[in-house]
């Protein structure tokens, strides 16, 4: 292995530092990965006066949170809800600072429901729209379908899936079973509950669904996109693009973080923020290998894949609603549209597959799968014309992230957050499959950033006897000033 460094091969210092005779500069970090949780700890740990490399494979920052303006504005193809639009929410400051304004599409604090029950349009695959009613009541029923499913929960001792539980409560109380029309409602909210995990309702776990912490508040859109959020946050830090890291090697005094191009970086800890994707598929190889119940973590749980196919038209033709839905005899049929003129004004209709369905389409060419979308539409409304623009994501397939957003898997236990986020001694890990709270999030990818930056300031100062030299991670910049944030739809 050392020959590989006196190799004509670059060597790199993050920083220096030596640990004779006492420190001769601030200790130094390597934050790989520049996501909202990789921006979050190199911001902290640069504030608190350490030396800090960010290394980011793509040509851009921001990871599963990327707002595209080619239709000559904003529109979000990752991330584009603040979960928790309240002030106790850890993004709100640099929100409210930014005078960013939010477009509050739920007040309700459920994983269920980021959007009002009255604010959905139903449809079936013949164009008739679903009367209002009927929504509303198979959503209540719903709900006590999903009470249920705690009782069944109660008595399991092994973990089952949700779609087990589900016909658990069916066979016991035929009073919630539904039927025509009502059947089909009741399966669009079942993928609507898949859309929130990004996977299918046989995968995910009983036991954990509903373990994470929702903030109060509802959930509000970002109506100019995240980006100005990220790039306030990135300010100012020493953030290498297009280095895609491979190996990490860790020893007693520090690691060596290497990446494709045989570059080597060192410095006295690195905090490992790459996606649950990144991690699982080993792109990165860890010197020595990682302990066991890290990799049984990385391998226990799930990632899952939500797309968006965004849908530019010239003019507005579909009912001034927040959602439009396709309710169709199983989840996989079902789909929804998201419309972003009534946050944002313009003719946008965003579709948002989850799960296998995601999968095939993101086997589509971009064009195909902007079709696939065009014919859910028509499907409900037959009248609609052509899109004059379109934009597809993919976050399944793109190898920086391979995946959308982790959940709970069936059989797996929820601490496997907490499991991944724990240091393994001078390596520090972040990222939203950190956090038990908050899992799936850009506010919770962002609080495992800030964990991981003090943990990794506490550690690190500890060893060299300085822990009293160097600020605190909750420096002034995110303790101080709160300004209220700007929302709309109250
Ligand atoms: C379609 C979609 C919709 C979503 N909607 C919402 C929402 O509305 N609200 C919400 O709160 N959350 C949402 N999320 C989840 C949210 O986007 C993520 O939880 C959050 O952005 C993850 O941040 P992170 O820092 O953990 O990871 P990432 O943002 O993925 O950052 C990791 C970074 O590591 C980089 N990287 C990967 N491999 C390497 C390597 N080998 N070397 C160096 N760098 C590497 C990546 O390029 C990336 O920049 C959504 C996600 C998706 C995909």
């Amino acid at each position: 292995m050392e020959s590989r460094y006196q190799s004509n091969r670059q060597l790199k210092r993050a920083a220096c530092y030596s640990t004779v005779g006492g420190r001769q500069s601030s200790p130094s970090v390597i934050v790989i990965g520049g996501g909202f949780s990789g921006i979050a700890a190199a911001r902290a740990l640069h504030d608190a006066s350490f030396q800090v490399v960010l290394l980011e494979s793509r040509d851009r920052i921001g990871g599963r949170v990327y707002t595209d303006y080619s239709f000559g504005f904003p529109v979000d193809l990752g991330a584009s809800w603040l979960h928790g639009v309240c002030k106790e929410n850890p993004l709100a400051p640099v929100i409210g600072r930014l005078g960013l304004p939010l477009y509050r599409t739920s007040g309700d604090n459920s994983v269920l429901y980021d959007h009002d029950l009255e604010s959905y349009a139903l449809f079936d695959t013949n164009g008739n729209q679903v009367p209002q009613e009927l929504v509303t009541k198979v959503g209540e029923v719903f709900e006590n379908i999903l009470k249920e499913t705690d009782k069944v929960r109660q008595e399991q001792s092994d973990d089952i899936s949700i779609s087990r539980a589900v016909s658990i409560v069916f066979e016991r109380r035929s009073d919630l079973r539904q039927e025509g029309l009502a059947y089909k409602v009741l399966q669009w909210y079942l993928c609507r509950m898949e859309g929130w995990f990004a996977a299918d309702a046989d995968t995910i776990s009983l036991n954990g669904w509903d373990q994470e912490v929702l903030l109060p508040g509802g959930h509000g859109l970002m109506v100019r996109g995240y980006r100005p959020v990220i790039n306030t946050l990135a300010k100012g830090l020493d953030i290498r693009l297009g280095h895609r890291v491979t190996k990490v090697v860790r020893r007693y005094n520090g690691v060596q973080v290497i990446t494709e191009d045989g570059t080597t970086f060192v410095a006295d800890a690195a905090v490992i923020s790459v996606p649950l994707g990144v991690l699982k598929a080993k792109i990165i190889e860890f010197e020595p290998r990682l302990p066991e119940w890290k990799e049984e973590a990385i391998e226990g749980l799930g990632i899952g894949i939500e797309n968006k196919i965004v849908l530019h038209f010239d003019k507005i033709f579909w009912p001034n609603v927040e959602f439009l839905g396709v309710v169709a005899s199983t989840t996989y049929g079902c789909s929804y549209f998201l419309n972003l003129h009534k946050a944002t004004g313009h003719p946008v209709l965003v579709y948002m597959p989850a799960g296998q369905l995601a999968q095939d389409i993101e086997k589509m060419s971009d064009e195909a799968a902007a079709n696939f979308a065009f014919m859910q539409l028509k499907k409900i409304l037959p009248d609609a014309c052509e899109p004059i623009q379109y934009l597809v994501s993919h976050w399944g397939a793109d190898v920086n992230s391979l995946g959308s957003y982790s959940y709970d898997r069936v059989g797996k236990s929820h601490d496997l957050y907490e499991r991944l986020r724990i240091p393994v001694d001078n390596l520090f890990f972040a990222g939203e499959a950190t956090s038990m709270a908050y899992p799936g999030s850009v506010h919770g990818a962002f609080s495992t950033g800030l964990m991981a930056a003090e943990d990794c300031r506490m550690r690190v100062l500890e060893r060299y006897g300085q822990l009293d030299l160097f600020n605190p991670v909750m420096g002034e910049e995110t303790a101080s000033v709160s300004v209220p944030l700007l929302i709309s739809r109250m």
